[in-house]
């Protein structure tokens, strides 16, 4: 049987499997199966060149029984309805392992910002955000950056929402920069959150960060910062990749260095002395922990059996198939699951998202006190439920945030 890979198929499937420990309703399961609502808009954009392209956007809005939806927004050639969907849905469990008052939501156009001008993408930005503006807002669904959306990008849209609005709104969406209401850590907190999860298992798996090997796979925003943080608690990094091809050097890189490297040429390849692999190697490299930091489907059947790192950390979203989870979790392979790894970026979201409703705003060591006591907490308790239930982490995340949306759905009397 050919492995499924239809991300929104898995995310049903994810559900459907952590839902039998929990007895779960069916009507309960069919409702958080699928998505509330689901927009997609085209819009007309004027090209440098003067020619009009019509683009594709999509926004998700899986549930908001427990408050308003949440999640961010990409820009890449190869989104579809069903990533959207999918990632629409993780958001929600995401927001449900950390506790946070949100429902998911997810949104994408799809282009190719590498081959957009600065002028091009503004256009895009604000354009997809007037045509989404019906069903947003700082009570409804706010959005984020996601794959390749940056805070100038939040920056434009909050602009374009605020004129449509006739005020401002700067609780209408996150990851912004900090002079338009922007929260300090916000930019480092998936990789932020995503350390404090490392840090947590591998105090369960008696690893020493001093000295781990790490392999990173995704050298953007979140897999940059993650190799900076991890080399600056003693580890080393070995391998990195980007879309471009991935670099491995045994005595380990400068992550900084690398990044400069990136900035100059446009990708991690050819960095100093460093040996040139595949990113499909990079996946199998026999180190103490990977980070998957790019997209979906990267460990799958295909590849799980020679993955050899002890902890893998989904920073990316989906990276991992259902098939390939129950090879690593056989194997004894400690992953911490996206909607656990990656979830600092939604909870310093959350935090900005309060500042903003306040209009009072936070220092950095305020918000990432409250970071580190929401991650670590996610993970015991996560931790708790797999040992319980005698289940993988992802199962057992389920389990705990689809408990919480299922009691609203319940209280609220919608079964
Ligand atoms: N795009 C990020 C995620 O997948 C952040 C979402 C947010 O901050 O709302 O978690």
């Amino acid at each position: 049987m050919t492995e499924l890979l239809n991300p929104f198929k898995i995310a049903q499937q994810q559900i459907h499997e952590a839902g039998k420990y929990i007895n779960l309703d069916p009507a309960l399961e069919a409702i958080i199966s699928e998505p509330k609502r689901v927009l997609i808009v085209t819009f007309p954009v004027k090209m440098d060149d003067g020619s009009t392209k019509v683009f594709t956007g999509i926004r998700s809005q899986h549930n908001d029984a427990i408050g308003p939806c949440k999640g961010g927004i990409r820009f890449h050639p190869d989104v579809t309805i069903d990533e959207v969907k999918a990632l629409s849905m993780w958001m929600t469990f995401k927001c449900g392992v950390v506790g946070l008052p949100y429902g998911g939501g997810k949104g994408g156009v799809i282009c190719n910002p590498k081959e957009m001008s600065n002028g091009e993408l503004e256009r895009v930005s604000r354009g997809f955000i007037e045509a989404i503006a019906v069903i947003i807002g700082p009570d409804k669904d706010i959005p984020a950056p996601d794959v390749y959306t940056t805070p100038q990008v939040m920056a434009w849209m909050m602009d374009t929402f605020s004129r449509l609005k006739g005020s401002n709104q700067f609780g209408m969406i996150t990851g912004k920069p900090l002079i338009v209401g922007g929260s300090l850590g916000r930019t480092e907190a998936t990789a932020q959150g995503c350390i404090y999860s490392i840090i947590k298992a591998a105090e369960k798996i008696g690893l020493d960060l001093n000295g781990a090997t790490v392999a990173v796979q995704g050298y953007g925003n979140v897999g940059y910062i993650a190799a900076r943080l991890l080399a600056d608690l003693g580890c080393k990094i070995v391998a990195v990749s980007d879309s471009r091809g991935a670099v491995h050097s045994d005595d380990g890189v400068d992550p900084s260095h690398l990044l400069e490297h990136k900035q100059e040429t446009g990708s991690c390849v050819d960095f100093g002395a460093c040996s040139l692999i595949t990113g499909e190697d990079l996946l199998e490299m026999p180190v103490d922990i990977l980070v998957p930091a790019a997209l979906e489907n990267q460990i799958t059947a295909k590849n799980a059996h020679n993955i050899k790192a002890k902890i893998v950390a989904e920073a990316a979203n989906g990276p991992t198939t259902p098939e390939a989870d129950k090879f690593l979790f056989k194997n004894g392979v400690m992953v911490i699951p996206d909607i656990l790894a990656n979830a600092g970026g939604v909870t310093v979201s959350y935090f900005e998202w309060v500042q903003n409703l306040m209009n009072y705003y936070w220092t950095k060591e305020e918000v990432n006190t409250k970071l580190k006591a929401l991650m670590f907490d996610a993970f015991d308790k996560t931790y708790m439920t797999s040992k319980e239930h005698k289940v993988d982490m992802r199962t057992a995340a389920y389990i705990n945030s689809i408990s919480r949306v299922a009691e609203a759905i319940k209280v609220r009397g919608h079964v």
